[in-house]
């Protein structure tokens, strides 16, 4: 059995449509796929219609939540969860106004530094994408502050820490988990080890599994077998379950859907967590 636990679509920045994510797993020959996008359900109703219309793969409906802690990025894998519960709604309407207030916060605090830039160009300049810093970069560069976007990303305007940066809303690790088990689901620490920027230590992983954490990813591109079989040996040490998944982007990353996976024991093991006494749901549509 091969199933990729962590793919994205264009619901969130991954560059095809749920629809065909769908089909290009059928065509890597996956048994199972999990549509994770960032902080949003958005793609699981295109996603799960696709997946009626093939015989593979199952569909295991999940997101990746934004999380810090201790001052650093983490990625917080959710599958199974009831995307209508009311807190997990609310926090995640939270977090999707939060990319906006922000963009008009660093607006307003340019403003203060004497750049001619408003919310209306900076708007106008995302158009339908979500708005982010480098349509504040453009805004700038279109005021003449700056020569070119780039120039933007520097400590004197909106690089993290910069005078007109505002940093991002995110989780604490420990409320994510309670907030997709109140929604019964199940959570998986994503790529702890992919890089320095985001290297969750063996204390802080143990101190997640204590609060519910399911498991944790340890099959991913960019971890390499060194760390994955330490990770593999603290997952055994906390009686959590190993995931694997490609983190596939779409063109971003290169298509690489089932060049990990997650294996059928794992996967089961994930399963039973968030439905306890239930089946993986193999072979039937979608096991939510
Ligand atoms: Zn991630
Ligand atoms: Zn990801």
């Amino acid at each position: 059995m091969r199933a990729d636990l962590h793919v994205h679509s264009s619901a969130s920045d991954g560059t095809d449509p749920p629809a065909e994510v769908m089909h290009r797993a059928a065509q890597a020959g996956l048994d199972v796929v999990a549509l994770t996008d960032h902080d949003t359900v958005a793609g699981h109703a295109e996603a799960r219609a696709a997946a009626g219309t093939l015989m593979r793969p199952t569909l295991l409906p999940g997101m990746e939540l934004s999380c810090r802690l201790a001052g650093r990025s983490l990625h917080m894998l959710a599958y199974l969860f009831d995307p209508d519960q009311p807190e997990l709604a609310a926090e995640l309407a939270r977090i999707r106004d939060d990319r906006v207030l922000r963009a008009r916060a660093m607006v307003d605090r340019l403003a203060g530094l004497g750049v001619a830039v408003t919310w209306e160009q900076v708007a106008e300049i995302a158009g339908s994408a979500v708005v982010g810093r480098p349509h504040i970069a453009r805004a700038m560069t279109a005021s003449g502050a700056i020569a070119a976007p780039r120039e933007a990303f520097t400590r004197d305007w909106i690089a993290d820490g910069g005078r007109a940066y505002v940093g991002r809303y995110a989780l604490d690790p420990v409320r994510a988990i309670g907030l997709v088990k109140a929604a019964r689901g199940v959570t998986v620490l994503a790529h702890p080890r992919a890089g320095r920027d985001t290297y969750v230590p063996d204390e802080q992983i143990a101190r997640l599994a204590a609060v519910g954490l399911a498991g944790v990813e340890v099959h991913h591109p960019d971890q390499s077998d060194t760390e994955r079989a330490r990770l593999l040996a603290l997952v055994h040490d906390l009686a959590l379950v190993a995931t694997g998944g490609s983190d596939d982007h779409g063109s971003l990353t290169g298509h690489r859907l089932g060049a990990e996976t997650t294996p059928a024991d794992a996967y089961e093991a994930l399963v039973s967590r968030a439905r306890p006494g239930g089946s993986a749901g193999l072979g039937q549509d979608c096991p939510s």
